[in-house]
């Protein structure tokens, strides 16, 4: 039988706020256990929270970046269940008229571009952290408080691939705003992936299990994968799925039962009444529209245009903010060749980060050093060979281009008289070589060429040398 697969997800993604949600707590990741709570997010009686305008700020960048409505008045709700890491009792989130709602990103799969809806942005507090050792669980409140967003996308996700391209998406368009580094492995961003299956052209949609325990966009889409099977199978042996919710077991690569899944009204969800609305108005709304950069998929058309390049290449150079405003520093300073700074970006630059384990925020090299350095490999002072040397050693040492260059003495031997004198030792040295040369065996020059560029490390200048060798072996004579 044929299935049509529906996938829906819910993205948490914790924000880089300097404190907390609802009181002053710092949110500085790694401190010792419980000591960033105050009474407010640890949850005593008669403490009253106090919102973060940067929460606020950061929602509606997300929704910006997302094309979603922006409701000028939300509120906030209470979402009541028991656990040990929620010590209210319930987790301030909200329900009815979240902050964004009704938007879209457009992701690309296969070649494909498509439109994946969003229901919903809303503004939440985290939980603390429950730590389980065999000796008992110990529980962190440094979390508890902490802002997070949640992005629920419209049911309009159908194959895992699709669901992969959408995360990613989220994760670049989020990243461009600042609001957080969106980092699945640290936590700061986690998945929820709801999927049913239903048969091929129905209407009404299946019922659906709730995946969890997605700790990488590639887990995301290997669950989603087995989950499909799980259910194709059971329904074409005459079973149905019962709603819940499933735990992604990374070792066994497969799913497992958590509980039943919860709705909505086991949640009791009330109006937050220690809050009062979040009401924003159309200005600040705009002022930040305003502050926002350029989002990556207007950035890549631009590169396209501007610089004159290839879509896969403008594509990769804005991928990431850092590195789409290194390349466009680097252009500004070095304008001759384009080109030439496109290449080393892309070659050199990205090899660096990944070689040393940095992001994209971590570049090692100034763009103005960089810069610099193009201007030698450019006028062809130095060979290309050695520029990229040149950079490894900016990178261990700080030294500037022109000082390692000078240091070194790597500049390219372009000067007749000085190559002459190596040349002239050379064939003294190869006397068959020279002799086979002069009776026809003309490919020997490659040869010698390969001697010269040994004897200077790469550095003579190939045109030069190839001129000066010919003239000095003489005539050839045809056997
Ligand atoms: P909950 O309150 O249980 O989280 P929501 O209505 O908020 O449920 O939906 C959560 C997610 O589930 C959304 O991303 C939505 O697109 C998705 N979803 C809803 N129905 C289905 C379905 N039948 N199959 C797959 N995904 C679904
Ligand atoms: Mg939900
Ligand atoms: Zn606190």
């Amino acid at each position: 039988m044929k299935w049509d697969v529906v996938i829906g997800l819910e993205v948490h993604v914790q924000l880089n706020t300097k404190t907390k949600a609802f009181c002053a707590c710092s949110t500085q990741y790694g401190a010792e256990p419980n000591t960033q709570v105050c009474p407010v997010c640890l949850g005593y009686p008669g403490a009253l929270p106090v919102l973060n305008e940067e929460l606020v700020r950061s929602a509606v960048a997300a929704g910006i970046a997302t094309h979603s409505k922006i409701r000028t008045k939300s509120q906030f709700s209470r979402k009541n269940y028991f656990y040990p890491d929620l010590p209210k009792g319930y987790q301030i989130s909200q329900y009815d008229d979240p902050i964004c709602y009704d938007g879209y990103v457009e992701i690309e799969n296969e070649g494909k571009k498509k439109k994946i809806g969003l229901i919903r942005i809303h503004m939440e507090e985290d939980s603390g952290k429950s730590l389980h050792s065999e000796s008992g669980t110990l529980i962190d409140l440094n979390r508890s408080g902490v802002p997070l967003l949640e992005i629920v996308s419209q049911p309009e996700i159908h194959s895992p691939q699709e669901a992969y391209a959408y995360l990613t998406t989220i994760k670049q368009r989020l990243r461009y705003t600042g609001i957080s580094n969106c980092n699945m492995e640290e936590g700061s961003l986690r998945c929820d992936a709801n999927i049913s299956l239903k048969p091929a052209g129905s209407p009404a949609f299946g019922t659906r299990t709730e995946l969890k325990n997605l700790n990488s966009f590639r887990n995301v889409e290997r669950a989603l994968t087995f989950e499909i099977n799980r259910q194709k199978e059971l329904l074409e042996s005459g079973g149905t799925i019962t709603q819940a919710t499933l735990l992604w077991d990374e070792q066994k690569q497969e799913t497992r039962q958590m509980r039943g899944k919860e709705e909505s009204h086991d949640y009791r969800y009330f109006p937050e009444p220690d809050l009062p609305p979040v009401l924003i108005t159309e200005d600040f709304i705009q002022n930040l529209r305003m502050q926002l950069p350029e989002m990556p998929d207007l950035r890549k058309e631009r590169f396209i245009d501007k610089y004159d390049m290839l879509e896969d290449d403008a594509a990769v150079l804005t991928n990431e903010k850092e590195i789409a405003d290194y390349f466009e520093n680097l252009v500004k300073l070095f304008p001759n060749n384009v080109k030439l700074a496109r290449h080393w970006v892309q070659g050199e630059i990205l090899r660096i980060l990944k070689e040393q384990n940095l992001s994209a925020g971590q570049i090692p090299i100034k763009a103005s050093h960089l810069a610099e350095l193009l201007q030698f490999v450019d006028r062809q002072d130095i060979t290309p060979q050695t520029g990229k040397a040149v950079l490894d050693e900016m990178c261990a040492t700080g030294k500037s281009a022109a000082i390692i260059i000078d240091e070194k003495a790597l500049m390219k031997i372009a000067d007749s008289g000085e190559l002459s004198t190596i040349i002239d030792k050379i064939i003294q040295n190869s006397p068959k070589e020279s002799a086979r040369y002069r009776s026809g065996k003309i490919q020997l020059l490659a040869y010698f060429i390969g001697q010269v560029m040994k004897a200077t490390k790469g550095q003579a200048d190939q045109g030069i040398t190839r001129k000066l060798l010919i003239e000095k072996l003489g005539p050839v004579t045809e056997g």
